[in-house]
Formats: structure tokens, C-alpha cells, sequence
């Protein structure tokens, strides 16, 4: 019995002590308890204390309170216990049921209570009696009435209700909850069982040891609801979180062995380590950390992934492990890359961007300035009337065709790009450069002709680099100024700059400045040139040439000047004025009584600044000539931009009484059409289309059948630039009208041509 007597001194005082060192622990590391121990700590451990003092109280009275108070605080002690059960329990239903179970209880507290503070004088409950143990040392010894055996029978009763709660809870809570449940219910069921055993053995072991188990058990749950049990769903909720995530995890130990792999991990490194190469270079790199970009086969296609590697150390610095952490950004990358694409791109063409281009042409020429290239800019000639002409949808479909055309001279070291519209650029060396071959793709773009019936030609401008360090941007101008200077004729026409070029340009440039002064300072003189006919050789009359009259470059002739003019919206100025000078020299020449004409040029443009009809009936109404000694010269774009209207006036002078002449016949390239569309006076056949080929008897031929067509639509046939004799004899052979040509008269001054010619004409 000392012995029973020691052990019981000893367990209480360790259990009491470890009590207050794992309270006092929870409180300093401020470490989270569970709520039963918050509850259970303090009647647990009063229900201990209570407990130990009873065995050395002298006094029954007192000794007899303490074990009421001792029951009363186990009953309390099942109350938490029931309550904390039932506190787990969330839905409501159930909550408000168990509230009348609990004020049941705890009226049953109550009414225990009263009794066992009566006990003393009632002893219902139980009974005490001092023994004495081994002759050395007296305690009391504790036996039961039948009312704490009813009392006790309603506690195992609500025990039995705990259990069944408990175990339901086990059945309905996830796995990593269940060992919470568990450890409760094992810890009920020894609470249960030490409890039983108490009350079968408390006459022979007198020491009540079931609270001190009590206690341990208090101690061994704190255990595990504060540390193991915790840990163990942070383990096992850390593993299925990272098991099913989207980002691969590897784990490796210290010696390089792949120790875990989640889910992703393990489809992509298929348990393959050879196939997965770049791992070895994580896992025998130096680094701690390292963060990059690896494209990596997975599924067998390339996928970018955002590798995050992380050496792990122990707090002595030893290596313990790595993991490596793998996010499938292919998508983020491939959108990435999309965007950069699209932001040097043309959206229409996918040639580079204007600004890219620019950019791209300076690294090339600063990384290999040694290269000879070529800058080819092209430009589709009326881009912008097409447009309008044949819708947006044509416009774009031709610019893709262009495009194509471009890219199919897709070798290293030559790019191309947009710079704007229909401009491409293209940066080629000059040992790529074919222009056979940029014809015939040129011809593949203008096949689409046929869909519109309308004339596409492709202008290319080229420029050869020859000082690499000059500006892209001056090159590429110097380029497209090529361009400029390209004049109408064949399909395609490519042309080289060349610094005569640059100042041809620059020439037109000053002339159209110059202009508005010249013309306010009357320094544009109209020169005649006779117009000879064929039988008599007599002049008949005159065409209207102008001269500028420059005060510092001399005579110079319109060559150099209508084109400037005619481009920059300027020429219907000039030709209003020489028109008010032939007809105020018809005029003159009316009053005199000569009887002669003069031919005057019009500009295609001449026809959107006036209304041509209303202009030339007021000239001949004001100065009182005939309109059938102003003759009216057109060429044949006229026709061919036209949308009827021009031929509509033109029809309508015919009717008031002018003459209409087609000027530059054969040097265009639809005129057999033309001809066919309005009924024309007069046929002006250029000699010089016939030109210095070697190819006279084709040539002579060609005339003869023009000729022939021109009497048979009863035309007048004037043939202009007659250098020789031999021409003249065979256009007469061919029954040509009129002569008009070097042989006969250059153009000359007014006066000249008055005093040479009309002189002969009155005679
Ligand atoms: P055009 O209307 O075809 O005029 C005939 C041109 O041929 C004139 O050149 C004339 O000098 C030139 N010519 C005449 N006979 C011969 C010859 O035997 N051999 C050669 N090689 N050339 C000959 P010009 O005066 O230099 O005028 C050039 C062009 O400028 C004209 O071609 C015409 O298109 C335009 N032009 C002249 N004056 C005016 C004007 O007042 N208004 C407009 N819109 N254009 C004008
Ligand atoms: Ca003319
Ligand atoms: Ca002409």
C-alpha cells in the first residue's frame, strides 16, 4: 500500500508539473491549444489538485467537501467534454436539439451538486472511512450508495451520447481531420475505461488514479492536437496541394535522387531522366537559386516553361535537398511573341513595319557594311484611285499580291518592308538583285489588271548604297525620288537614281516656286510653230507653244517645266494664260483679215479646274473669234481618265464649232480604244514614237494604216516631229495632212512666226 501510496504522490506531482510547463510553454510560444484543453486544463487540473489533497486531509468533514467538490468538478469536466463534442457539431438543427440535452445536463449538475454538499449529513452518495495503511499512515477510502450509482449510471449514459457523436463525427469528417476525432474518441474511451476500473477497484487500490490518467491522456491529446496532429495534415495537405497543382514539383535529395514528384511533374519527366538533360544542369550548377526560361519538349511539342530551382540548406548551411518548380508558360510566351510579331509586322502584309524596317536596314548595314546592296522601293502608280475606283477590298488584295511578290526573294541578308500605302521597301545585295526577275513577278501583280480593266503599273525605284553610313531614311527618299521621276510608258519601270536625278528635282522644285512670280511677270511667251500642209506646203496655221522667258537661265522650253507643273496643280494657271494670248492674237489677226489658226495644248488637270465648255465659248464670245480657228489639243489620258464626263465636254465644243485634235497619238497605249470612244477632228501622229528602233518599214507601215484608219473615221492627219526630207516624202506617199516638224520651222516668237508665215499666207 506505501507503495501505492508513493506512486500515486509521484504521478500527481509529475502530472501536475508537466501540466504547468505545457501551459506555461502554449503561453509563451503564444502556440495555438485546442479549445477542449483551454476548457479542460483548468477543472482538469483543480479536479487533480482537488483529488490529491483528499487522501492527506485529517478531518472528515473537510475531507468529505473535497471529494464532493472533487465529483463535482468530474462532472463539470464531462460537461466540457459533452459540450466541446457538441461544439464541433455545425449544423444547427442539431445545435439547438443538444441545447435542451445540455440544460438537462446541467440541471443534473445542479441537483448533484446539492447532494453532494448534503452528502455529509445525508450520505446518499458515498461514504468515507479513515483506514490505515500498513499501521504507518491513515487515509480515506471512498464507497458508493445507491445515488451516486444512479448518478453515475446517467454520467456513463451521456458518455454513451459522446461516443455516438464522436463516432459519427469519425464517419463523417475528411481524412485529414479524422485523427482529431480519433485521439478524442480513444481519449474518451480510456477516460471511460480508467473510470470503470476506478470504481470496480477503488476498495482495494484506495488512490484514485483514473483522474491522474485523466490528466496524462489531457496531456497526450494537447500533444497531438497542438503538434503531431497538425503537422500531420500540414503534411498531408501540403502533398495533395502541390499533387494537383498546375506548376511541376521535383524534389531531389542531397545526393541528386528524385524523391518526390507531383502529378505534372511526373507526366512530363515520365521517369525518364535522359530525356530531361537540363535537369543535370540544375542539379550540378553551383547556385542556391536559379530562375529561367526553358523550352522543353512535353507531349512532344516545344513548351516554355519558367523553371524556379531552390537549393535547400539546414540551419548549419548543409545542403539537404533541391526542388525545382516548373510553370508551363508556352501560352504567356507563344501571346509574348504573337505581340512582338505583330508589333514589326504589317498587320495586312506581314512585312516588317516602317519603323522596324528602318531599324533592321541600319543593323545590316552597320554589321556588314562591306556588302554593295541595293534599297528597291516600289509603288503602284494611282494606288489611291484604284482604291476608290475599285473598292478598298481590290486595294488591300493588291498590296498581299505585292507583297507575296516580295517575299518570294526571301534569301538571308535581304528584308523587306512597308513604309506606307502602297510603298514597299526592299534591302537586297546587289549580287541577289535580278531585275528579270523583279519584271516578271512585277507582271504576276499586274495580271490582276484583268480583273478591273483598268492599267496597273508597278513603279521601282533603286537605289545602290554606296556610302553605308548615310541615313536609311535619306536613302530610302532617294529611292522613292527615283521613283518620282519615272515617266508613264511601259507596264513596269524601274529606275536607278543617280544624282542628276536628285537635281532634276531640285530643278522642278525652284520652277514650281518660281512659278506665281513668273507667270505675275509675264515671262511666259507663247511661240508658234507652222503647220505646213502637205500638197501646197503653204503654212496653214500654227500650234501654240509657251516658252519661260527666265531672267537668269534664258529661253527655256516646256520640257522642263509642264511636268513640274502639271504634278504639282499648277498647269491649268499657265494654260489659261496662253490660251487668252493665242485668242487675243486671233484676235489681231481677225482684224486684219488673216485668215489662220492656232492649236492650244490641255492638261488633263485643265479638266477639274474649269468647265472647259463655259472657258472656251466665253474666249471666242470676248475676243470675237471663230471657234473653229482655236483648235483644242488633248492627248488621250484625258479619254482614258475620264468617267465620260471629259468626252462629254469635249462632244459639246465639237457641236459649239472648235476642232478637236488628238495630240501624241502612238505614244500611249490604249489609242486604237480611244478612238473608238469620241469622234475626233484631227490626229496628231508623234514621229518620235516611231523612234530611232532601226525598225523604219514596220514603223512606216504602222503610219500608213493609221493614216488609213484616221481617213476612213474622217480625220485630218498632222504629222508632227518631220526632222527629214525622206520622212516627209514617205508621209506624203501616205497621204498624211499636215506636216509639223524641225524641217519646216522650229517654234518661234509671235512676230517671227507672223512676218515668215501669215505674210505668205495673205500673198
Ligand atoms: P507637244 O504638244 O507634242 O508639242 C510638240 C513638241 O514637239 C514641241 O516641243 C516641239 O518643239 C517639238 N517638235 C516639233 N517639231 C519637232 C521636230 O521635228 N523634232 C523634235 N525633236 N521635236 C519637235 P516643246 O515646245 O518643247 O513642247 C513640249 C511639250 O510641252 C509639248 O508637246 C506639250 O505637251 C507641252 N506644252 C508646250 N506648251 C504647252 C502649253 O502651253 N500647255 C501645255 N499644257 N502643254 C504645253
Ligand atoms: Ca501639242
Ligand atoms: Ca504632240
Amino acid at each position: 500500500m506505501l507503495f501505492l501510496k508513493n506512486l500515486y504522490i509521484i504521478t500527481t506531482i509529475l502530472l501536475l508539473t508537466s501540466i504547468i510547463i505545457t501551459i506555461a510553454f502554449s503561453y509563451l510560444n503564444k502556440r495555438h491549444t485546442s479549445i477542449i484543453l483551454k476548457k479542460l486544463q483548468l477543472v482538469v487540473f483543480s479536479a487533480i489538485i482537488t483529488c490529491f489533497i483528499f487522501y492527506w486531509v485529517k478531518n472528515e468533514f473537510v475531507a468529505e467537501l473535497i471529494w464532493a467538490s472533487y465529483l463535482i468538478l468530474l462532472d463539470i469536466t464531462l460537461y466540457e467534454i459533452y459540450e466541446y463534442i457538441c461544439s464541433l457539431d455545425k449544423e444547427n438543427e442539431q445545435t439547438k436539439k443538444l441545447t435542451i440535452h445540455k440544460k438537462l445536463y446541467i440541471s443534473m449538475i445542479i441537483v448533484d451538486a446539492i447532494l453532494l454538499f448534503f452528502n455529509h449529513k445525508t450520505h446518499l452518495s458515498f461514504l468515507i472511512n479513515a483506514v490505515d495503511i500498513d499501521n504507518i499512515f491513515t487515509t480515506w477510502i471512498v464507497s458508493f450508495n445507491k445515488l451516486f450509482l444512479i448518478r453515475l449510471l446517467l454520467c456513463y449514459l451521456i458518455s454513451v451520447a459522446i461516443l455516438i457523436h464522436l463516432i459519427k463525427d469519425i464517419l463523417k469528417s475528411s481524412k485529414f481531420n479524422r485523427p482529431i476525432y480519433i485521439t478524442l474518441l480513444i481519449m474518451f474511451l480510456f477516460i471511460l475505461l480508467s473510470n470503470v476500473i476506478f470504481m470496480l477497484t477503488s476498495q482495494q487500490l484506495i488512490y484514485d488514479f483514473s483522474t491522474i490518467i485523466y490528466g496524462y491522456l489531457l496531456l497526450i491529446v494537447n500533444h497531438f492536437s497542438v503538434v503531431s496532429i497538425p503537422k500531420y495534415i500540414q503534411k498531408n495537405l501540403i502533398s495533395i496541394s502541390s499533387e494537383n497543382i498546375s506548376d511541376g514539383i521535383l524534389c531531389f535529395d542531397d545526393a541528386g535522387n528524385c524523391v518526390y514528384l507531383n502529378r505534372f511533374a511526373r507526366e512530363f519527366y515520365d521517369g525518364n531522366r535522359d530525356n530531361n538533360v537540363w535537369i543535370d544542369s540544375y542539379l550540378n550548377s553551383e547556385a542556391d537559386v536559379l530562375m529561367k526560361t526553358e523550352v522543353v519538349d512535353f507531349h512532344n511539342e516545344p513548351h516554355s516553361f519558367k523553371i524556379e530551382f531552390r537549393r535547400l540548406r539546414d540551419e548549419k548551411g548543409r545542403v539537404s535537398g533541391c526542388y525545382i518548380k516548373m510553370n508551363d508558360c508556352t501560352s504567356e510566351v507563344l501571346s509574348m511573341q504573337r505581340e512582338a510579331y505583330r508589333a514589326i509586322h504589317d498587320e495586312l502584309t506581314d512585312l516588317y513595319t516602317r519603323d522596324y524596317f528602318f531599324r533592321e536596314m541600319s543593323r545590316l548595314l552597320k554589321e556588314s557594311p562591306e556588302i554593295p546592296r541595293y534599297l528597291v522601293c516600289t509603288d503602284i502608280k494611282d494606288f489611291k484611285l484604284i482604291n476608290e475606283l475599285f473598292g478598298s477590298d481590290f486595294g488591300d488584295r493588291l498590296l498581299v499580291r505585292q507583297a507575296e511578290m516580295l517575299k518570294k526573294a526571301n534569301r538571308e541578308g535581304i528584308i523587306h518592308g512597308r513604309i506606307s500605302g502602297d510603298r514597299y521597301a526592299m534591302l537586297i545585295p546587289k549580287e541577289y538583285y535580278n531585275p528579270e526577275l523583279a519584271k516578271k513577278n512585277s507582271d504576276k501583280i499586274i495580271e490582276m489588271e484583268k480583273e478591273i480593266n483598268f492599267k496597273l503599273v508597278i513603279y521601282i525605284g533603286i537605289y545602290e548604297i554606296k556610302d553605308p553610313t548615310e541615313n536609311v531614311h535619306t536613302m530610302y527618299d532617294k529611292a522613292s525620288l527615283a521613283i518620282k521621276n519615272i515617266e508613264s510608258g511601259s507596264n513596269t519601270s524601274i529606275i536607278y537614281y543617280d544624282d542628276t536625278l536628285m537635281n532634276r528635282l531640285m530643278l522642278e522644285k525652284t520652277i514650281v516656286n518660281e512659278f506665281d512670280m513668273a507667270l505675275a511677270e509675264n515671262r511666259f511667251e507663247m511661240f508658234l510653230q507652222p503647220q505646213i500642209d502637205v500638197k501646197t506646203k503653204k503654212c496653214l496655221g500654227a500650234e501654240a507653244l509657251v516658252r519661260w522667258n527666265h531672267p537668269e537661265r534664258g529661253l527655256i522650253a516646256p520640257g522642263s517645266f509642264i511636268k513640274a507643273l502639271e504634278k504639282s496643280d499648277q498647269i491649268h494657271k499657265l494654260d489659261a494664260y496662253i490660251w487668252e494670248k493665242a485668242a487675243e492674237r486671233l484676235s489681231i489677226w481677225k482684224k486684219k483679215g488673216i485668215e489662220s489658226y492656232i492649236s492650244v495644248n490641255i492638261s488633263v488637270k485643265d479638266f477639274y479646274y474649269y468647265n472647259l465648255y463655259d472657258y472656251f465659248t466665253k474666249l471666242v464670245e470676248k475676243y470675237d473669234i471663230s471657234p473653229a480657228s482655236l483648235n483644242l489639243e488633248v492627248t488621250e489620258s484625258v479619254i482614258i481618265n475620264d468617267n465620260k464626263n471629259h468626252r462629254v465636254i469635249l462632244n459639246k465644243l465639237q457641236e459649239y464649232g472648235f476642232l478637236i485634235e488628238m495630240d501624241d497619238f502612238g505614244s500611249g497605249y490604249s489609242s486604237l480604244n480611244v478612238l473608238k470612244d469620241i469622234s475626233m477632228n484631227v490626229l496628231k501622229i508623234d514621229m518620235g514614237f516611231l523612234g530611232q528602233t532601226g525598225n523604219e518599214d514596220r514603223a512606216a507601215l504602222i503610219v500608213a494604216s493609221i493614216v488609213k484608219m484616221a481617213k476612213s473615221l474622217k480625220m485630218e492627219v498632222v504629222s508632227e516631229g518631220v526632222e527629214t526630207k525622206e520622212q516627209a516624202e514617205i508621209l506624203e506617199k501616205y497621204n498624211v495632212d499636215i506636216f509639223q516638224g524641225y524641217l519646216y520651222s522650229k517654234p518661234i516668237p509671235v512676230a517671227e512666226f507672223e512676218e515668215k508665215y501669215l505674210v505668205e499666207v495673205n500673198k
